[in-house]
């Protein structure tokens, strides 16, 4: 696996660019400089040897030749230049260096007339000049030092090097001073952002300080455009969402007094159906009976119906109570089979309740109601088979199982089933029911702390498994904010006695 080169911070980068490009920019000045001084040098060397040779042979042309050795020594100390009085042959006369060339030597330097070479001294310009005539055949070569350091070269140096180290370390300093501020910006940004994913983090807040000169600027003034931007469309959002839950209370409020409305008349319309088919006020025909029939199924189907919305817009609206205590839910699976009885050997099926006592801390109503759901799906969704509920203690608890020989829920059907209004199948098979009773079955398990878990094969057949807890919960003084939802091994965490809907 490669591992990714460690970034050098921007904060060190700066200054440290400006430090390097500096020094080279000292370092190159100071070595033009020196290179400078050191031509000018040599010029005014050679400068010097020029004009020296050119009055000094001037002068020697006119001295006796007996006075020359004299007067070039003199003219030698006094100038600080070594001078040679030769024959046109490289033949010394006069010897006025710390060392004279060897003869070859002595006939190049006057055949190049001027230039550079090395003395006992060291670097040297020099010139010769011939003497006028009569001495025509003599040459004087004078010879001025030309250090390969002029000694200008150490102050240069140091003047530059001060400078240099004076700019750059200002430079570095402002350039950290820059990267510092820029960093600052940068985490600032970071930080806003980091802040703002947080989950349920306000986005608003104090906008960001804009610089105006450089690109963090820019990003700066991006970045508030777009959480004013986020702001306004959380606020939209905001709105958008409120407004629905309003629209979503009302149409429930709407429904409940609906159904409320409805329950009186329709409770009037069946209890006059049963007094009709009982026939206490004379005999019916068979065809009046038959319509009859349909009017109290129709009335008890629209009946279930509203109870259902009823009971949804109580959980909803959190007025759904409990009444708990310990029931024991075999004796109340046994009348909900007895009661369903009916509607399965119209079918043809088979229903049994089998299993051990088993005591749960629940509300024996909504009990009743729960397993009365289950059950009835149960026999309405299966064709050919049997329907059997299974009802055991377990620990802590109470398993209610309702298991079918119908056709069966497809697994991508598994959690949609347990939504209000949702109905899985063919639409044949949706006509039969509302889409609220699994809906509302899940919530009362949940109110009592317990769960419902499905396992079913298209086809094959469905089981339903309930758990309800067996004890009451303990008494806590503070309610946690969010109740972790309640598995197989944790049914006991029940928190009061008689509590409200947990939607
Ligand atoms: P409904 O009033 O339609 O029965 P439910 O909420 O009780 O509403 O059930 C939702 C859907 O789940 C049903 O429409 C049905 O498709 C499916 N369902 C529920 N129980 C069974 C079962 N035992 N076998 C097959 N499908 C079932």
């Amino acid at each position: 696996m490669s591992t990714r080169p460690r970034k050098i911070p921007f904060l060190v980068i700066a200054p440290a660019i400006v430090l390097i490009v500096g020094l080279a920019a000292g370092l190159a000045l100071a070595i033009l400089g020196t290179l400078r001084l050191r031509a000018q040098s040599d010029d005014a060397a050679s400068l010097r040897a020029r004009l020296l040779c050119l009055t000094l042979a001037e002068r020697i042309r006119s001295t006796p030749e007996e006075d020359r050795q004299a007067v070039l020594e003199r003219a030698a100390r006094r100038s600080g230049a070594e001078l040679l009085l030769v024959t046109a042959d490289g033949k010394v006369i006069v010897d006025g260096t710390q060392g004279a060339p060897a003869k070859p030597r002595i006939l190049e330097l006057l055949i190049a007339g001027e230039g550079e070479t090395s003395t006992q001294l060291g670097r040297a310009r020099f010139f010769s000049a011939a003497l006028q005539a009569p001495k025509a055949y003599v040459n004087l070569l004078v010879f001025v030092a030309a250090p390969a350091t002029p000694f200008a070269t150490g102050s240069l140096l140091m003047w530059v090097a001060t400078l240099t180290g004076l700019l750059v370390g200002v430079a570095a300093l402002v350039a950290l001073a820059l990267a510092r501020d820029v960093h600052a910006d940068v985490t600032f940004v970071r930080k806003r952002i980091v802040e703002m994913a947080k989950e349920g983090a306000d986005p608003t807040g104090i906008p960001i300080p804009v610089r105006s000169v450089d690109l963090v600027g820019l990003l700066t003034s991006a970045f508030n455009v777009l959480v004013d931007r986020f702001t306004a469309a959380e606020h939209a959002y905001r709105q958008d969402l409120s407004g629905a839950l309003a629209y979503d209370r009302d149409r429930s409020d709407f429904l409940a007094a609906l159904s409320h409305e409805l329950r009186t008349p329709l409770n009037a319309i069946l209890g006059f159906t049963d007094v009709l088919l009982s026939e206490v006020d004379g005999p019916l025909s068979a065809d009046a009976t038959e319509n009859l029939s349909v009017v109290r199924n129709s009335g008890q189907h629209l009946r279930a119906l509203i109870d259902d919305i009823l009971d949804l817009s109580a959980l909803e609206s959190g007025e759904l109570r409990l009444n708990c205590k310990m029931i024991d839910v075999l004796s109340i699976g046994q009348e909900v089979v007895r009661e369903a009885r009916i509607a399965a050997e119209a079918k043809n099926l088979e229903i049994s309740a089998v299993g051990n006592r088993a005591m749960a801390f629940a509300d024996a109503r909504r009990v009743r109601q729960i397993i009365g759901n289950v059950v009835g799906n149960a026999v309405k969704f299966t064709a050919q088979g049997g329907v059997m509920l299974r009802i055991d203690p377990r620990d802590g608890g109470v398993t209610i199982a309702v298991t079918d020989s119908g056709a069966g829920i497809a697994p991508q059907d598994h959690e949609a089933i347990f939504q209000e209004y949702w109905q899985a199948g063919d639409v044949k098979r949706q006509r039969v029911g509302t889409g609220l009773g699994l809906a509302i079955t899940r919530r009362l398990v949940q109110m009592h702390r317990g769960f419902i878990d499905l396992k079913s094969q298209l086809g094959k057949g469905s089981t339903f498994t309930i758990v309800l807890p067996s004890r009451p919960p303990p008494v806590v003084v503070e309610r946690p904010s969010a109740a972790p939802r309640p598995s197989i091994d944790s049914i006991d965490s029940i928190e009061s006695n008689e509590y409200g809907s947990s939607t």
